[in-house]
C-alpha cells in the first residue's frame, strides 16, 4: 500500500508523528508527504532522513497559501528546494484554487506562482503534484501550454476533462473522498496504470471532522476494487508499482 499524497508535516501530528509513521510502516510500502509551504520544508526533510526509503518528500506552495508569502520568500524557498533536489521526488502541490481565493489579484499571483512551479519542476526534471479546485479548465490550459509532462492530478473530479487528462498519460490519485460519494465513473474507467492511491491526511478523513492518517489507503484500495469489480490485492499491487515508477523510487 502506498500513499502518494499526505501531509505528515501538518501540525495535527505534532504530538504523535513518530507513532503514526511507525504504525504506517507496519502495513505500507511508502508515503509521499507534500510540503505545501516554505515554513514546513525543514520538518519534511527531517522526516525523509529519519524514515529514509519510507517517507518521501514533495515540495511546493499550495495555491491557498500563496497569498501568505512574498516573491522573495518564494525565490528563497525554491532555491532551497533546488539544493535539496536529491531528497525531493516531486514539485507541488501547486495549481489554482478558485474556491478559497476569489479576488482577481490573488488569482493572478496564484497563476504566476503556478507557472514558476512548473518551470522549477521542468528544471529539476521532477513530476508535478496538481491541486485544482473550481479551476480545472484554467489549470489544464496552463499545464498544456507549458508542456508539462509528468503530472499527478490529486483528487481529480472533472468528468468533462477526464479523457484529456488520460490522453496526456498523466496520473490521477484517488483518496477517501470516494468512500462517501456515489461510485465514480473516473475511478471505474481510469486505466489501472494511471491510477494512484492517496489520503491527503490529516484531511479528508473517512469520518468527516476526524484526523486522517495514511493508513486509510487500505479502505481506499478496497473501495476502488469494489467499484472496478477487481480484487484488492491487484489494486494494491498495481497502485504501489505505479507510485514507485511515477516518483522514480
Ligand atoms: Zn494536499
Amino acid at each position: 500500500m502506498f500513499d502518494s499524497h499526505a501531509h505528515l508535516e501538518d501540525d495535527k501530528y505534532n504530538d504523535d508523528r513518530d507513532k503514526v509513521i511507525k504504525e504506517c510502516q507496519k502495513k505500507m510500502t511508502g508515503v509521499v508527504t507534500v510540503c505545501s509551504q516554505p515554513s514546513h520544508l525543514d520538518r519534511v526533510l527531517d522526516m525523509t532522513k529519519k524514515y529514509k526509503g519510507f517517507v518521501f518528500a514533495a515540495a511546493g506552495i499550495h495555491p491557498e497559501f500563496v497569498e501568505h508569502y512574498t516573491n522573495d520568500q518564494k525565490e528563497q524557498y525554491f532555491e532551497r528546494v533546488k539544493e535539496h533536489a536529491k531528497e525531493i521526488v516531486a514539485i507541488g502541490e501547486t495549481g489554482l484554487d478558485y474556491h478559497w481565493v476569489t479576488d482577481p489579484n490573488g488569482r493572478k499571483k496564484q497563476k504566476q506562482w503556478f507557472l514558476d512551479s512548473i518551470e522549477l519542476a521542468q528544471d529539476l526534471k521532477k513530476p508535478l503534484v496538481i491541486h485544482s479546485r473550481k479551476a480545472h479548465e484554467a489549470t489544464l490550459e496552463i499545464l498544456l501550454k507549458q508542456g508539462a509532462e509528468k503530472v499527478q492530478w490529486h483528487m481529480f473530479s472533472s468528468k468533462p476533462l477526464f479523457q484529456t487528462i488520460l490522453d496526456q498519460g498523466w496520473m490521477i490519485s484517488v483518496g477517501a473522498g470516494i468512500l462517501h460519494s456515489k461510485p465514480s465513473r473516473i475511478v471505474r474507467d481510469i486505466p489501472l496504470e494511471q491510477l494512484m492511491t492517496e489520503t491527503d491526511a490529516p484531511y479528508v478523513a473517512p469520518t468527516p471532522g476526524e484526523r486522517n492518517t495514511p493508513l486509510t489507503v487500505e479502505l481506499v484500495i478496497k473501495k476502488i476494487a469494489e467499484i472496478r469489480k477487481e480484487d484488492s490485492a491487484t489494486i494494491d499491487r498495481v497502485t504501489t508499482a505505479n507510485a514507485k515508477r511515477h516518483f522514480d523510487l
